[in-house]
């Protein structure tokens, strides 16, 4: 039987996970902390935007499971807030247990509290990476989806140190990429300044310590949107931000909080006294990052050469996905790209021509352009989203976005790719 290893429980490491499962692998997950989902603990919103058609496309591919899972625990389904439509938001406070228990039931092996940290390598291939605890893991393909976030020392050389976020490095150790321990010269993301990195986008306020009628607007509509005094603006609100397809003027002349379990508030920190002063936040409380009065991670800081089957450059059996593969930022694109790790992995170790998908269809396009854009010195600027920016600008330009189920399914039949993931 072949053996897939993977190395990063986030939605990317999942997705390759089950994918590769499914492919008739004996899978094993090796997880940093003690929770999957890494950055997905504290996001949740999907479906907005191009993301919408990229969920359907993995459907009628084949790969519904996480994206049904998701859909089953979203708290708001079809939302629309600045320049996103038809969003869903899932609730953070119970999805990992609902994905650990997917896992478990489809035979994944999952290894947490556990990093894998020093690469071996002969002809080209990995033959076995070396966990913290000093054991070795072998296996026929190995799957990096570490992530870009953190360690604290980037954190504190590039933001503003560390502020205590759900990666939780003092915990478990800082995120340690396998590509690089296997000598692949890695990428850094860079600010419109040309400084490096950038700083995650929102935060979580306890819903509790919000004004009542904010808490109810949020309960009822999924969203609520409060204009802050033209004093109390932050203003370096839209260039930090990783995620910039939410970098329009309403995000810094109003608090747009969302309901995804806990209220998430979408700018990157605010000085809490500074909040404290605007009308319903008065005694408001972060609860993620804890320390978001003042930052907030830091990403994008280890982006992996790869090609467009996910296979990273020069190295055989390595497969990567996620932020890791190029600075693609989301659940949906971490998924999308991570399915295809999976499915490749196995693939390749049973001599199989590894698939590529179609630039027909949202998602190859989506994996080409950023392969094609990661290779210019400005493409290192951008974020890659299907939910807004160059990216989702693209796929609208080719036409490739659309809420059609209908015509999601057909055109993933014209490319012969109906099912392929089942
Ligand atoms: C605050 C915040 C809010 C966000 N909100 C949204 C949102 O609402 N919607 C959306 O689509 N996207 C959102 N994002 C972005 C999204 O979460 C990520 O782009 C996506 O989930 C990345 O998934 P990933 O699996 O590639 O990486 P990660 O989520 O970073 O997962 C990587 C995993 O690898 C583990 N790891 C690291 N090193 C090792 C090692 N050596 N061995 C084993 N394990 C290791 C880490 O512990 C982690 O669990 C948000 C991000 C943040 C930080």
């Amino acid at each position: 039987m072949v053996k897939v290893a993977v190395f990063g429980g986030g939605w990317a490491g999942c997705a390759a996970a089950i994918e590769a499962r499914k492919a008739g692998a004996d899978v094993e997950l090796v997880e940093r902390t003690d929770m999957l989902l890494g950055t997905g603990l504290v996001g949740g919103i999907m479906r907005n935007n191009g993301r919408f058609t990229v969920a359907e496309e993995l459907k009628a591919m084949g790969a519904n499971e996480l994206i049904d899972l998701i859909d089953n625990n979203s708290l708001h389904k079809n939302i629309d807030f600045p320049g996103h439509e038809h969003s869903s938001l899932y609730n953070v406070a119970i999805i990992e247990s609902e994905v650990r228990d997917l896992v478990h039931k489809m035979g994944i092996k999952t290894i947490f509290q556990m990093r894998g940290k020093e690469v071996r390598l002969k002809d080209n291939k990995v033959t076995e990476v070396l966990l913290d605890d000093g054991s070795k893991m072998k296996a026929d393909a190995f799957i990096d989806a570490t992530g870009s976030a953190g360690p604290i020392e980037n954190c504190t050389k590039h933001g503003n140190g560390c502020v205590m976020c759900i990666y939780r490095c003092p915990t478990f150790g800082g995120r340690i990429s396998i590509s690089e321990k296997a000598g692949v010269k890695e990428s850094q993301g860079k600010k419109e300044d040309g400084s490096t990195g950038a700083m995650s986008g929102s935060c979580k306020l306890i819903k509790e310590s919000l004004a009542k009628d904010i808490q109810d607007r949020l309960k009822n509509a999924g969203v609520c949107i409060v204009p802050v005094p033209k004093d109390l603006q932050k203003k370096d609100a839209l260039e930090l931000k990783v995620c910039q397809q939410y970098a329009h003027k309403e995000y810094q002349e109003n608090i747009i909080l969302l309901d995804c379990g806990n209220s998430k508030m979408m700018t990157a920190y605010y000085p809490l006294s500074v909040l404290r002063n605007i009308p319903g936040f008065e005694k408001a409380r972060f609860a993620d990052p804890i320390s978001a009065g003042i930052g907030n991670s830091m990403r994008l800081m280890s982006s992996v050469p790869r090609d467009n089957t996910m296979q990273v450059q020069n190295i055989d059996n390595l497969y990567c996905a996620g932020e890791k593969a190029g600075f693609l930022v989301g659940h949906t694109e971490a998924i999308c790209t991570g399915t295809l790790a999976g499915y490749n992995a196995v693939k390749k170790v049973k001599g199989e021509k590894p698939l590529e998908i179609s630039r027909n269809l949202a998602i190859g396009e989506g994996i080409a352009f950023n392969l094609e854009q990661m290779q210019t010195e400005e493409g290192l600027q951008n974020r890659y989203t299907f939910s807004g920016t160059i990216l989702f600008e693209r796929i609208k330009e080719l036409d490739l976005y659309t809420t059609d189920i209908g015509d999601i399914k057909a055109r993933v039949e014209e490319n012969g790719l109906t099912n392929i993931y089942k």
